[in-house]
């Protein structure tokens, strides 16, 4: 448990003030340093049973190295890091595979800068991940001349061989468990992204399209199988007057109070959504225009029974709302309920405010004033 929540922390450092493009890769670093670490170990155990000093060092200074990956994505230097954790990987496979030669496979860790590199730069830093190729398959190139055959260190043939064996195993432990962070990372970016675009950054409400997306899906399903739909038009009255005598950070305060209170008056199946500026959309499915006046003038009553402390001092606000609605049978799209909700508020504003207006078919009579 402990260690799951330090290997999360290492995860996410340096990716909250990190732009969105980068969160996944600054991620990648994280967990390539810390596979990088595990690696190190790794191959500290294997190695201190044969004394060999050299090679034992070198794993130190990389498992230090990691950990710097890890300070500078903390300290927001994110492409250092990343450019950094490349680099020292390559650095280190190519120095164990000097010391050891490249029969123990330690070269092999070279391509691994392939798939490394498209995962560690965005394809929007395309001049760096070119770069992270070439210098893998160059590095490996290189491990394959002469100077890299024989072990500098004293090794046996059977040491060799269990270093190869223990090298792939481990590389593509490696990579497999990079890439399946990944593909988790940018799913959980893409939930983010799909969250923030279906809420209004003010209030937390519903986000206009959102709000819309649902009110079209709710109304095809009232209209398939005949069932009531209203929607309810929320406008906040003198709000202008507000932002003007308290400013808009306080009229924003108190579009959030505001919406906090409609918020607590209808049923959760409703759903309540900014529609712009200080208009709100409360969308009731299975409720007929008559019970949604209802809930409609409770939300005005609520509105009204506030008090506000704003900045010039303790102050009351009221709504204006206009109801449009289908019965089961009666058909329009949701454009024309919009409009009618719109209709409805406009008689509202324009008979004194602070009233809840229910919109009738001009064959019938007027807009009906419901309180
Ligand atoms: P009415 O009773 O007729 O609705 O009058 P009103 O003053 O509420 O309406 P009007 O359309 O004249 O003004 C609405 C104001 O709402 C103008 C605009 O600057 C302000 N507004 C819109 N969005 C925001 C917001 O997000 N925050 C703040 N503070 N003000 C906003
Ligand atoms: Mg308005
Ligand atoms: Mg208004």
């Amino acid at each position: 448990m402990l260690l799951q929540r330090q290997v999360d922390w290492v995860r996410r450092s340096g990716t909250d003030a990190a732009p969105s493009n980068l969160v996944a890769n600054i991620e990648v670093a994280n967990l390539s340093a810390l596979v990088g670490m595990a690696g190190s170990l790794l191959l500290i155990a294997l190695l201190l049973p044969l004394g060999l000093i050299r090679p034992i060092a070198l794993n130190l200074c990389a498992l230090a190295g990691y950990a710097l990956t890890v300070w500078l994505n903390r300290r927001q230097h994110t492409r250092i890091s990343r450019m950094w954790t490349g680099g020292l990987f390559l650095a280190q496979a190519l120095s164990l595979t000097f010391l050891l030669s490249s029969s123990s496979g330690a070269n092999i860790y070279l391509l691994c800068g392939i798939p490394v590199a498209f995962l560690l730069f965005a394809p929007e830093e395309p001049l760096t991940r070119a770069g992270a190729i070439t210098l893998s398959v160059l590095a490996f190139a290189l491990s394959e001349t002469r100077g890299f055959h024989a072990p500098v260190e004293a090794i046996t043939a059977g040491w060799l061989e269990a270093f190869y064996f223990v090298t792939l195993v481990s590389l593509f432990v490696g990579v497999a468990v990079i890439v399946e962070r990944f593909g988790t990372v940018l799913n959980r970016l893409e939930a983010g992204q799909r969250a923030l675009a279906a809420t209004d950054e003010l209030t937390g409400l519903a986000s206009r399209r959102h709000l819309l997306a649902q009110a079209s899906s709710t109304l095809r399903v009232a209209l398939r199988y005949g069932r009531d739909f209203s929607v309810a038009l929320i406008d906040v009255d003198h709000f202008k007057a507000v932002n003007d005598e308290c400013g808009h950070l306080e009229g924003d305060r108190l579009l959030r109070e505001v919406t906090a209170c409609l918020d607590r008056n209808h049923r959760e199946a409703d759903l309540l959504g900014r529609y712009g500026g200080e208009e709100f959309v409360l969308l009731l499915p299975e409720t007929s225009p008559g019970a949604a006046c209802v809930v409609a003038e409770r939300s005005r009553r609520s509105v009204e029974s506030l008090r506000l402390d704003l900045g010039s001092g303790p102050r009351s606000v009221t709504v204006s709302l206009g109801v449009a609605g289908l019965r089961p049978g009666e058909t329009a799209d949701l454009d024309d309920l919009l409009k009618r909700a719109d209709e409805a508020l406009y008689r509202a504003k324009h008979t004194g405010r602070n009233r809840v207006h229910l919109w009738r078919a001009p064959d019938a009579e007027s807009p009906v004033r419901v309180a």
